[in-house]
């Protein structure tokens, strides 16, 4: 079976890295794709009981994709610190500064 923590760095690092890349006012199409990306994961993501777990923390707060990027970054970093909070991790900031620092531009000085 795969290795949970490496799986999950690897796919946190995809997923936010992809929200902070998210259009600010995503088309139809990419709101779509995006949303068919997150709801897949619950159905295919490679660790069960992760997968259940993502499921119902999705269906408790599904996404709303019409906010663009600074609305699905807020949105994904909750989840993660659903999980983070789960296994005894630190709580992430979840302000937009704080996931672009992260995930898209890096420290500002
Ligand atoms: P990770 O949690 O992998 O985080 C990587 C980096 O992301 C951190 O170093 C930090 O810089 C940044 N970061 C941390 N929190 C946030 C946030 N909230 N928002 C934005 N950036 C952040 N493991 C289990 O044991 N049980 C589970 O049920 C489980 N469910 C998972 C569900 C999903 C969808 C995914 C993708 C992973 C899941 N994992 C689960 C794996 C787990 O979340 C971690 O990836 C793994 O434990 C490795 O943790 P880590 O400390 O290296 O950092």
């Amino acid at each position: 079976p795969p290795d949970v923590e490496q799986l999950g760095r690897a796919t946190w690092t995809f997923l936010h890295t992809t929200a902070a890349y998210f259009p600010e006012n995503p088309t139809p199409i990419q709101r779509t794709r995006m949303l068919g990306l997150l709801m897949a994961l619950p159905v295919l993501y490679p660790c069960s009981y992760c997968a259940q777990h993502l499921g119902e923390r999705i269906n408790a707060h599904p996404p709303d994709l019409r906010g663009g990027r600074v609305s699905l970054s807020r949105w994904l970093c909750e989840r993660h610190n659903e999980v983070n909070e789960r296994l005894g991790k630190p709580l992430f900031n979840c302000s937009i500064k704080s996931t672009d620092e992260r995930w898209k531009d890096g420290p500002s000085d």
